[in-house]
């Protein structure tokens, strides 16, 4: 349980960055058995995808340090990699990570090229004044020794060196799977990257940056941090700015990548520190850390920390069994810890009783959540169509932020309202190019402009943000271009927009996680399309169930679900449903309103496949 003995100049902090299933994972497999930090018997693929849904999906979500030794020329030198996950949902994990390193390996696959979370990775990394190592991975799938082969390389080349504003050069060829060259690269990385820098010109102090936490019943939070100054160790006690707590260092170590003890933590490495601190809230991703010794921290400047996450869609999580609403809420507490981006509230829905309103980076980012909630957790839960962030503007002057329809504010009041607009970047090969307007065409937004860049075109687009996440755009954008089309997009602002709140009544009776905000313009398809869909879902009863799409009392389309027919009672039920309707007209205008609630019981299903829509 030594320090380590490397000087600061022989450490190197980077991680790798690229579009997702480029290769990023294996690469770091090759690196961790190169430096002996897994023997080759204990080795798995990918294995700094520590959660199963992780390898099961073949995606990283979450970023996983590293610390490697690795000896060249007789020199020791530390080597600290963060891997991190490639999606566009994720790219708030790869800012975080970037923040804690020096450099990245750029990391292209030979046979897609550079694709649009390149870009993206690539302008945070230039934002973080790295330095960039490109690399061509997957090499092993093309044959050098033939034109056809030659040319794809050169071609790929051309687009790096276009994306990154270089001469050509010569770039590195890998294959991180077959463990090829790989070893050229790790000689790179100590050259070309530099060693720890300081990032803040603080003298005589002992601080970091925290880039990631998780909790430990045991140790308390622990705090992933990458030192900045001086030098932390077991005993000290710490301080964490931005929620003004106090801790001590119950244990420092770093990733091997499982946690392992050190005596202490230096300027320019990379480990974590148990807080000892209990509450899940009280550290804070992006906040510093700071030893505190005899002195007050009066002379102290904390560290530029992360711009806060803002979620961008939102959807309700509901215990499928109310009694494990305590359980949910635990669950969330504890994937919020490392997912600083899962936003939550508890709210209630009459006839769903007590859940969450949640929010979301992105539709992946919903559905892991959802999925680590069940296996993590084993919890049963059903969540409401995805909403995405509005803004309604009142007559009063007050501003209204719309996370979900119960939101939505009374129509008297209301002066108008606005939503998000993005910009989206679509990167694909020239030949498509012709199918990608024909599908923006049919989205609502602007068209801005294109360039080229190698044998790709690269497509600049405005539109709202609803339209991304409620029509399953990415995925269409695939079909229309076999697969080789990519995006990512950025968030523009606020713009006025004309929206309206649908309601969906079954049985006439609201039920308000169906309800939905739409463009006015849309609202009347949309409604006839919810009630159809229901109509197909909804298991049939004993009576009709009539279904209704509504704006603000108004009804604009309906569809009726027939009664079940049944052997020789089928008319004796039916007509007793008659009476039962009379009943219910009348109790409608009473006092009984809501005890009619149980005629009719929506199987959470119901509620799955609704959100599944589209
Ligand atoms: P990541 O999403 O960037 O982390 O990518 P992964 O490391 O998970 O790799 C995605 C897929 O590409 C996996 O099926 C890998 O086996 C495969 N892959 C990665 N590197 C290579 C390579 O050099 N050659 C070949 N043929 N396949 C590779
Ligand atoms: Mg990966």
């Amino acid at each position: 349980m030594k320090g380590l003995d490397v000087p600061t100049k022989n450490i190197r902090n980077f991680c790798i960055i690229s579009h997702i299933d480029h290769g990023k994972s294996t690469l770091a497999d090759r690196f961790l058995e190169l430096t002996n930090t897994i023997p080759k018997e204990k080795m798995k693929p990918q294995y700094l995808d520590m959660m199963d849904l992780e390898k099961e999906k073949g995606i990283t979500i979450k970023m996983q340090p590293v610390s490697m030794m690795y000896e060249l020329n007789g020199e020791k030198f530390l080597l600290n990699l963060i891997d991190t996950p490639g999606h566009v949902d994720f790219s708030y994990e790869v800012s975080r990570g970037l923040a804690a390193t020096e450099g990245a390996i750029l990391l292209v696959d030979v046979t897609k090229g550079i694709q649009a979370q390149t870009i993206g990775n690539v302008e945070i990394a230039k934002q973080q004044n790295l330095k960039i190592i490109p690399v061509i991975n997957k090499i092993d799938l093309i044959d050098e020794t033939t034109v056809e082969g030659k040319e794809r390389i050169a071609q790929i080349e051309k687009e790096i060196c276009s994306l990154l504003n270089i001469p050509s050069s010569n770039i590195l060829k890998i294959s991180a799977k077959k463990g090829i060259n790989i070893e050229n690269l790790l000689k790179e990385i100590i050259f070309q990257i530099p060693p720890p820098q300081q990032k803040s010109k603080q003298k005589n102090w002992s601080f970091g940056l925290i880039f990631d936490s998780k909790y430990d019943p045991f140790l308390g939070v622990i705090a992933f941090v990458r030192i900045f100054g001086g030098k932390i160790k077991k005993g000290d006690k710490i301080y964490l700015f931005k929620n003004k707590v106090e801790g001590i260092a119950k244990e420092v170590g770093m990733f091997k990548p499982e946690l392992t003890p050190t005596f202490s933590l230096k300027e320019g490495e990379i480990g974590y520190v148990a807080t000892g601190i209990k509450e899940a809230g009280k550290v804070r991703v992006g906040d510093t850390l700071v030893v505190m010794s005899k002195r007050d921290l009066s002379g102290f400047e904390p560290l530029k920390g992360y711009e806060e996450p803002q979620p961008k869609v939102f959807l309700s999580f509901y215990p499928e069994n109310s009694d494990d609403f305590d359980d949910l809420k635990n669950g969330l507490e504890k994937l919020r810890l490392n997912d600083p981006a899962l936003y939550f509230k508890v709210e209630f829905k009459e006839g769903l009783g007590r859940g969450f309103q949640c929010g979301f980076l992105g539709l992946l980012h919903a559905e892991i959540t959802a999925e680590r909630l069940k296996r993590e957790f084993g919890l049963k839960i059903f969540f409401s169509s995805p909403c995405v962030l509005y803004k309604a503007i009142l007559k009063n002057g007050k501003e209204v932020l719309i996370y979900s329809p119960a939101d939505w504010p009374d129509p008297a009041s209301l002066l108008k309202t606005q939503e998000l607009w993005t910009k989206i970047e679509i990167l694909v090969p020239l030949k498509y190019v012709g199918e990608i307007f024909k599908f923006l065409e049919t989205i609502e937004g602007k068209y801005v402009g294109m360039s080229q860049m190698g044998e790709k075109a690269k497509i600049i687009y405005e539109t709202p943000l609803r339209e991304i996440f409620t029509k399953n755009f990415y995925d269409k954008l695939k079909s229309v271009s076999q697969g080789f089309a990519s995006m990512n997009y950025q968030i523009l602002g606020w713009r006025d927009a004309d929206l309206v709140k649908l309601d969906i009544l079954i049985l006439g009776k609201r039920e308000e996680a169906f309800s939905k905000i739409v463009p006015k313009s849309q609202a009347y398809k949309e409604g006839k399309r919810t009630v159809e869909k229901l109509k197909e879902i909804l298991p049939a009863q004993l009576f009709a169930v009539p279904l209704q799409a509504a704006i603000g009392g108004k009804i604009i389309a309906r569809a009726t679900i027939k009664a079940k027919r049944r052997d020789v009672t089928a008319p004796l039920y039916g007509g007793d449903y008659t009476r039962k309707m009379k009943l219910l007209e009348r109790q409608k205008r009473g006092k009984e309103k809501l005890k009619e609630r149980a005629q009719i019981r929506i199987p959470s299903k119901v509620f799955l496949e609704m959100l599944k829509e589209e």
